[in-house]
């Protein structure tokens, strides 16, 4: 019987992991990021995860939102670029005929894509999702609603292309799995379901756990019980989307990330406390050194 790899990630780990500038870089050097994200009333939960990307060390951002999230997000994040969808109040991946001139690149086009932060589960949403796992080949990072509507699309799951990360928390992880009885069945549930489908799943939560395609797990240090507000996960899926674009590989952004994620909050509560911190204060706590 050959013993399971177990990891506890600490700073020493994150220390080796992250890369330092070049002096001779440019922002095509780190990247150029799409995220998919926002619907209409959730438009919070796209403008985190693109604070957050930026704050991540992303070279270039480009943001596809609901029509009605285009001046919400042109204006709460001028570093961003926008792609307005052609729908008004979801997600369907047809760019707005009026920004056409911004349309021509598609999803694959892009260093990475990360999608589901507020996007809701409306019909025409799922039919881009199929769209995209149909053409998409490079690791994507996949969290929020576009798990649920993998979770109730079950077909879908082997068309995820290899290495991506998903970014459970317990319940969304319940949906794409089973319940478990004990967090032991649920360590082997999470790491047979990343070896099945030889994706990266961080199942999040205190010490959140992280699965590798290889079977192994790291669980994080890092965080405390302020991150149990809304928004600290879009935050994590802006930190992780950057990460890619800037080439770690998946099982590196996935430790990395949700490492200087916690971290940042364990700052914030050292700061004002655990009690009242919000996802914002998280975006600005993140430190890349
Ligand atoms: P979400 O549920 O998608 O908003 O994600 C919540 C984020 O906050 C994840 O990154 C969790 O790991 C983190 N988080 C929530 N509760 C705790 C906790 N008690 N201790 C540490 N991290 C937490
Ligand atoms: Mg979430």
């Amino acid at each position: 019987l050959a013993p399971t790899p177990y990891y506890y990630t600490q700073s020493r780990d994150a220390r080796l992991l992250l890369r330092k500038r070049d002096k001779f870089s440019n922002k095509g050097s780190f990247g150029h990021a799409l995220l998919m994200v926002g619907s209409y009333g959730k438009m919070g939960a796209a403008v985190l995860a693109t604070k957050a990307c930026l704050r991540s060390g992303v070279g270039l951002l480009t943001v596809h939102v609901p029509k009605c999230g285009y001046d919400i997000l042109q204006i709460a994040v001028p570093e961003a670029m926008c792609r307005p969808d052609g729908n008004p109040n979801v997600l369907t991946g047809t760019p707005d005929r009026g920004a056409s001139e911004l349309g021509s690149p598609t999803p694959a086009d892009y260093a990475v894509v990360g999608i589901g932060s507020g996007i809701g589960q409306a019909p025409e949403t799922l039919d881009m999702l199929k769209g995209l796992l149909k053409t998409l080949k490079k690791p994507m990072v996949i969290d929020a609603d576009a798990l649920n509507l993998l979770s109730e699309n079950r077909e879908l799951l082997k068309q995820i292309p290899p290495n991506s990360i998903l970014t459970p928390h317990p319940k969304e992880f319940e949906r794409l799995t089973q319940k478990w009885d004990n967090d032991y069945q649920k360590l082997d549930i999470l790491r047979e379901f990343a070896q099945k489908y030889r994706v990266v799943v961080v199942l999040k939560g205190a010490n959140s756990a992280i699965a590798t395609p290889d079977g192994d797990i790291h669980f994080n240090s890092t965080g405390n019980p302020g991150l149990s507000t809304g928004g600290t996960g879009d935050v994590l899926t802006g930190v992780l989307t950057a990460l890619l674009a800037q080439n770690y590989d998946s099982v590196e952004a996935a430790v990395l990330g949700v490492f200087a994620h916690g971290l940042a909050g364990d700052r914030v509560a050292a700061k004002r406390g655990q009690i009242g911190m919000v996802a914002t204060d998280i975006i600005e706590a993140l430190r890349w050194e």
